[in-house]
């Protein structure tokens, strides 16, 4: 075959996490452990040079050139590399000889070990090239897509990088890269970075990871976000009609997420399908999307607006620590929510995460979200995205987005942890969440609300109480939220948000008209179960006795005077205004003498119950 060369080459930045992996056996989705990380050296940028010839499965003339820095003494280098491929030459360049040195290495198990023949100072940067060759096992593939046309791409997620070149394969090293692939004319190159003729070049940096090529017969176009963002897209010849409907709102995309989450963090962004069903995969600047979701009918844009969010959440801002995988997956969940709510509006958004917070609930899974049993789990993506509109629920939208944003330009090219992520929302909230990432990231779970309900008229008045009793399967007993409540009533909705903080509560409202409904958390904003459960005396119209408070308005202490048999069991609540449960006295008698001189001046609700009846009225207290 007639080889007419065409050379791409890339230069890369940070790292990036998928949407949904496919789950296909052959991917290995749980992260490994680096030997390289933390090692005597960090990776400042990698050079890598593969010049594709049959037979494609094999990696058959490669190397990289990889630029070390160290902070003591070294005469020896570790990196990941798996065992399947054959290391042919390791070759130490260092800035302060004119002249190369040949190194001996060893390769243990996955581990390069290599000798620096001279050693190296505190604070000095060298370099390592390797010439390489060899079957990968994985990251690497040589597929037929469903057009039965041959695709050479690369998966690293989580840690297969090392499977096609030596690294540091750990997401918290990140160092700039170019990625040259000299390829036979027929198949076009799609890679991170941006391209200059035949180069591409991206100067931020990347990690192992998110580095990553594709070779195919692509139809290639471009265009720009409105701000002027450089948007590459490669789609199968047969499928770029389809393809071009389908991704055809990403500029309006960017522009929306800038608008939300700061600046596009890089030069361009690209997507490009590849032969592994219906995920995505967000390498840096150029996501790749399974063949299966281009359709034609932009049914599964969610993916596409996901995987462009983790340019913001998970490259530009990446992971120190796998343990802290939810914080990509999170942001990038709670991205769509952010897109239905732009281009399909509130009702739709609502339903989205109404969906979201379903196919969490009904998958049993029931482990927390930091350190998770499973990486690419509904607890992750699913929960992580309930979790971040929670805290946007509490914060409101203009000081949690300013915070996001803030997030995106103080992390812009750095890692974090979740810890990073509480420190800056607690800067921006003003107090302490201890109690937030307590319950919703380290602990397993979601409430279950069982809640009841009645109403009474009285007189002019009417009265409705709520009760929520918490009744939680795993995490804390408590979890402790505010939550938003609609209030139907004969003349209108009235919306309320309440706090929950104990196992079982009860607000009061006086209405203006009879109450239809109640309904918990409308706009699903908080990731619970709520559960209707109906009891006899609900809306019970007419209470079978009546109760007196004297005097009315009253100055510090008052008597409640409640008429009836001494044998029926009586008891008699307090609420405040907002509807919060004050004071509760159980089993009294015909008479009470509450003290309320601790108390502000105040309108109150006084609740009697006895037996299955019960009536509430209305008590001033004037200081
Ligand atoms: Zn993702």
């Amino acid at each position: 075959m007639e080889m007419n060369v065409k050379i791409v080459a890339i230069i890369i930045s940070i790292i990036a996490l998928s949407y949904a992996i496919p789950m296909d056996a052959k991917y290995d989705y749980d992260p490994r452990p680096s030997v390289a990380y933390p090692g005597l050296c960090d990776a400042v940028a990698y050079d890598i040079n593969i010049d594709l010839t049959p037979p494609y499965n094999s990696i058959n003339n490669a190397s990289v050139r990889i630029t070390l820095t160290h902070e003591i003494e070294v005469d020896m280098v570790l990196l990941d590399f798996e065992v399947s491929m054959s290391c042919d030459s390791v070759i130490m360049t260092h800035p302060i000889y004119d002249y190369w040195f040949m190194c001996d290495f060893r390769h243990l198990g996955d581990t390069l070990v290599v000798e620096l023949p001279i050693t190296s100072a505190p604070g000095d940067t060298f370099f390592l090239t390797f010439h390489y060759h060899g079957l990968p096992t994985g990251g690497y593939y040589y597929e037929t897509n469903h057009l039965g046309d041959y695709v050479i791409y690369t998966l690293s997620w989580p840690s297969n990088a090392r499977c096609w070149f030596p690294c540091i394969d750990f997401p918290a090293d990140k160092a700039t890269a170019t990625i040259t692939i000299t390829a036979p004319s027929n198949l076009d190159v799609a890679a991170n970075g941006t391209m200059v003729t035949h180069h591409f070049v991206m100067a931020q940096p990347i990690c192992s990871y998110n580095i990553c090529f594709a070779a195919a017969d692509y139809a290639f176009w471009e265009n720009f976000s409105g701000s002027g963002v450089p948007i590459w897209y490669f789609a199968y010849p047969e499928d770029s009609v389809e393809a071009a409907y389908d991704w055809g709102r990403t500029p309006e995309m960017v522009d929306s997420f800038e608008m939300y989450f700061g600046e596009y963090p890089f030069d361009r962004y690209g997507m490009a399908t590849t032969p592994f069903g219906l995920g995505g995969m967000e390498h840096q600047t150029m996501t790749f999307l399974g063949d299966g979701i281009v359709r034609g009918d932009r049914r599964y844009e969610d993916v596409v607006a996901h995987e462009l969010s983790h340019s913001w959440f998970g490259n530009s801002v990446g992971l120190a620590d796998w343990r802290d995988f939810w914080v990509n997956e999170g942001f990038a969940t709670f991205a769509e929510f952010v897109f239905t709510e732009i281009f399909s509006g509130d009702i739709e958004a609502a339903d989205y995460r109404s969906g979201t917070q379903y196919r969490y609930m009904i998958s049993g899974e029931n482990f927390p979200m930091y350190d998770p049993d499973e990486y690419l789990s509904y607890t992750c993506y699913n929960k992580g995205g309930c979790v971040l509109e929670m805290l946007r629920f509490l914060m409101g939208d203009s000081l949690f987005f300013a915070a996001v944003r803030e997030w995106t330009g103080r992390y812009r090219y750095r890692t974090v942890t979740t810890d990073s992520l509480k420190a800056l929302m607690e800067e921006f909230y003003g107090s302490s969440l201890d109690w937030f990432f307590d319950q919703w990231v380290y602990q397993p779970g979601y409430p279950t609300l069982k809640y009841s309900y009645a109403s009474w008229r009285s007189g002019e008045s009417f009265f409705a109480i709520l009760r929520i009793d918490q009744d939680n399967t795993s995490g804390p007993d408590v979890f402790i939220t505010p939550v938003e409540i609609e209030i139907e009533t004969e003349a209108g909705s009235i919306w309320d948000t309440i706090w929950l903080d104990t196992l079982s509560e009860e607000f009061v409202w006086e209405l203006s008209d009879s109450l239809i409904r109640f309904v918990i958390d409308p706009n699903y904003r908080i990731l619970r179960n709520a559960v209707r459960v109906t009891s006899v005396d609900e809306f019970s119209q007419k209470p079978a006795f009546d109760i007196s408070i004297e005097p009315n308005p009253f100055n510090q202490t008052c008597r409640i005077l409640i008429p009836g048999d001494s044998e029926t069991s009586k008891n008699a609540e307090i609420f405040d205004q907002s509807g919060r449960l004050i004071q509760k006295f159980a089993n009294v008698d015909n008479e009470i003498l509450w003290d309320a001189s601790g108390l502000p001046s105040a309108t109150y609700f006084v609740r009697v119950s006895a037996g299955k009846s019960a009536v509430i009225k209305r008590v001033l207290n004037l200081r």
